[in-house]
């Protein structure tokens, strides 16, 4: 019996993690058997570590301490442009570190974004240790096209913390087209279209014998099901606005529910034309009165309408990544569809229009990823012929040269492994030193472009600027990371660094946090799962049956109020059903329903009661 080996897609909004089970890549479930894991984690008041659908219930009355979109954080710094946007639109505390890499504070205590992203990997990896019934001690973690060298090093730090043997990082796109390509014989070159919770890619690969090559990528790291939540939640705090002259985006509790509702909505318009969002007691008005009620239907043509320009952009770059290729969209031999909102059916309409193709059907857009990477990992120790994957660096790389300018050495979309080397003269009269910055990005000015690493090449013959001559490599292997190495031509003196520094830990951090891990990782073995989320039940019932005769009292007489009632009524039949059977996933969804109906009776009470 060969050993069990995972892949996992890190997703910013939700993770998966998938095998290759009986010769088939599978998905396996989560604990609470759903295919999808949310990637959110938080700190309950009670101290405990959430993971998942549990943490992404409780972000509504917990905001601070529950973090999610964190894959925009990992591996960047802190001062970086792309951080502060974030920190504009995350409502939990983002803090800096010591090497200007990126923090979050959850209950008083900092986390790396390893860390972070560490938590669900190891939520994932116990879900596939309990379906095997042993230990599984090896990954292929997928990391979008784009990730930088820092990103990828983090993802990877992250896996190690989760206990985690990396075997491969690997694009997400080159996953999905392994799945898709998996037991087929395919050749010709695809398109793999991904649109997720909070971004698009769109990269091109040439598929053939066993060899996946990356031919162009592209994308925008800020376009994704957010967005598209985003327009229904001005949509309708423009029309209650109209109606009542109340602006519900200044109510953080009301502002949450929005979101709910939107994504839902959204979700449901994939499905049927017209859907009601029904909000009860979303509001007062500011002089007091009854409450206020929000009630609309959101038609799928109003949804379209809504966010056509969005559409349109994944579109405009599909055409510039394909352009940038010299790749006619007929060239292509399928459209692989990637990501939740390629669900919704005009994104589907826009990619078939442009591409000239029905989009590939028959893979699953939010499970790919994951069945790429389990078909990786797969490959990589099951010792048979192996999978020749070939990317391309996302961003061109570069060294900073005299007057402020970057200088180009490897361009964007260039084939990995890589590697090339120039000759470089020293710049001033009896320069001894030289600095080698190593930057990436494709800007001509060094300072716009992101500091991946330096080092110092020292020992020069003193000598007439120019005359000096020094040899630059640089090597990217197939994992996409990269290494620097600087020669002096007459001494044969050498000077090298590997990037990997900017994961954001130092060795030291990293193996602290790593033991404090394990420590994590055994108590949580110990601890009862069903036990715990049985108490968390009993507590959620305990205290809508105390709110019960309140609200009862406050909503009696209006439209809303029995419809809540008898909801919630029959969620507490349900609940009482489910702890007598004692059923942990009924339980969980149980959970889930109760803690819902507790945040509205909540909400009743602080809006009308208080
Ligand atoms: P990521 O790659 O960012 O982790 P996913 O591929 O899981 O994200 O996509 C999540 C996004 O897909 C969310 O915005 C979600 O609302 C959206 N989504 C999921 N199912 C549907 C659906 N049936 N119709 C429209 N959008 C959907
Ligand atoms: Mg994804």
């Amino acid at each position: 019996m060969p050993e069990h080996v995972i892949g996992i897609d890190l997703g910013t909004t939700n993770s998966v993690v998938a095998t290759v089970q009986g010769g088939q890549p599978t998905v396996i479930k989560n604990r609470t058997g759903s295919n999808l894991t949310p990637s959110v984690v938080a700190i309950s008041r009670s101290g405990k570590r959430l993971v998942g659908q549990i943490a992404k219930r409780q972000a509504i009355t917990n905001p601070t301490e529950t973090v999610y979109a964190s894959k925009r954080l990992i591996g960047r710094k802190y001062s970086s442009l792309q951080v502060q946007q974030a920190i504009k639109v995350l409502p939990y505390n983002i803090v800096p570190g010591e090497h200007d890499d990126v923090r979050v504070r959850m209950a008083g205590r900092d986390y790396a974004l390893p860390e972070i992203a560490a938590m669900v990997l190891a939520e994932l990896k116990a879900d596939a240790e309990a379906y095997f019934g042993k230990p599984v001690n090896k990954a292929v973690i997928t990391v979008p096209a784009y990730f930088n060298d820092g990103q990828r090093q983090a993802t990877k730090d992250a896996g190690k913390i989760a206990g985690l043997e990396v075997l491969r990082i690997l694009n997400e796109p080159t996953a999905a087209a392994l799945a898709y390509g998996f037991g087929r014989n395919v050749t010709g070159k695809v398109a793999v279209f991904d649109l997720g919770g909070g971004t698009f890619d769109v990269t091109v690969l040439e598929v053939g014998n066993d060899v996946y090559e990356v031919l162009a990528t592209g994308g925008d790291t800020y376009l994704g099901g957010e967005d598209f939540d985003q327009r229904i939640i001005e949509w309708m705090v423009l029309n209650f606005a109209k109606e009542h002259g109340i602006d519900l985006r200044k109510d953080r509790m009301a502002l949450q529910r929005l979101k709910d509702a939107a994504e839902k909505a959204k979700i449901e318009l994939s499905g049927v034309k017209e859907t009601q969002i029904n909000l009860p007691f979303i509001s007062t008005p500011p002089g007091g009165g009854a409450a206020l009620h929000l009630q609309a239907v959101l038609t799928r043509q109003k949804l379209e309408e809504l966010t056509a320009d969005l559409c349109d952009r994944t579109l405009k770059i599909c055409e510039e990544v394909l352009s940038e290729a010299k790749i006619r969209p007929q060239d292509l031999k399928e459209v692989i569809l990637v990501g939740g909102m390629t669900r919704m059916p005009k994104v589907v309409e826009g990619v078939r229009d442009y591409f000239k193709k029905e989009p590939c059907k028959g893979v699953h857009p939010d499970e790919v990823v994951a069945l790429g990477a389990a078909v990786q990992a797969n490959t990589l120790v099951a010792d048979q012929g192996e999978v020749l994957l070939l990317d391309v660096t996302p961003q061109s790389l570069g060294v900073a040269i005299a007057g402020g300018y970057s200088r180009r050495l490897i361009p964007r979309n260039t084939t990995v492994p890589t590697s090339v080397s120039e000759v470089f003269n020293t710049s001033k009269d009896n320069q001894t030193t030289v600095k080698i910055m190593v930057l990436q990005g494709e800007s001509e000015l060094a300072h716009e472009n992101e500091l991946l690493g330096e080092f110092i090449l020292t020992g020069l013959r003193e000598a007439p600027r120019g005359e000096v001559e020094i040899d630059v490599t640089f090597e990217i292997n197939a994992e996409g990371i990269l290494s620097v190495s600087a020669r002096d031509r007459e001494t044969g003196q050498r000077q090298s660094i590997t990037v990997t520094a900017s994961g954001g830990l130092t060795e030291d951090e990293l193996r602290r946090i790593m033991d404090e891990q394990r420590d994590y990782l055994l108590e949580a073995r110990m601890s009862d799962e069903l036990k715990q989320k049985r108490g968390e039940l009993e507590n959620v019932l305990r205290e809508i049956g105390e709110l019960f005769p309140r609200v009862k009292a406050i909503t009696s007489g209006s439209e809303f109020g029995s419809d809540v009632l008898v909801k919630a009524e029959k969620g507490l039949a349900d609940a009482r059903r489910a702890l007598e059977k004692n059923d942990l996933s009924e339980i969980a969804a149980s959970a889930d329903q109760m803690g819902r109906t507790l945040n509205l009776f909540r909400g009743v009470i602080q809006r009308i009661g208080g």
